[in-house]
């Protein structure tokens, strides 16, 4: 199987379709030690991550890391019943906008 890049991976799953095709990328996306700025926020995009992966916050939505701000705003929204759609997160936009 050939290794795919970064751009048929966002032409393929189209993440900003819907929420379930957002949850699908973001946690691809989470597998890759190899992703660069590893230490900004696939929900903010604000360079908040903590290098060691585990003093984040894990996403309720999605087996996704998230920094520390937008877990506690998660926790806001969910009680409020006004979660973020994942196909809204700021690593979902920036592939948007890097599609040709
Ligand atoms: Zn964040």
């Amino acid at each position: 199987m050939k290794p795919y890049s970064f751009k048929e991976v966002v032409e393929d799953m189209k993440p900003w379709e819907n929420p379930e095709k957002a949850k699908a990328f973001l946690e691809f996306m989470e597998t890759r030690e190899d992703r660069d700025a590893a230490d900004i926020c696939p929900r903010c995009g604000k360079p908040r991550m903590d290098a060691i992966k585990v003093r984040n916050a894990l996403s309720r939505y999605a087996r996704v890391y998230i920094c520390n701000d937008c877990g506690a705003d998660e926790a806001l929204r969910d009680l409020y019943g006004e979660a973020l759609p994942l196909n809204r997160w700021n690593m979902v936009k920036q592939a948007r906008e890097a599609k040709p």
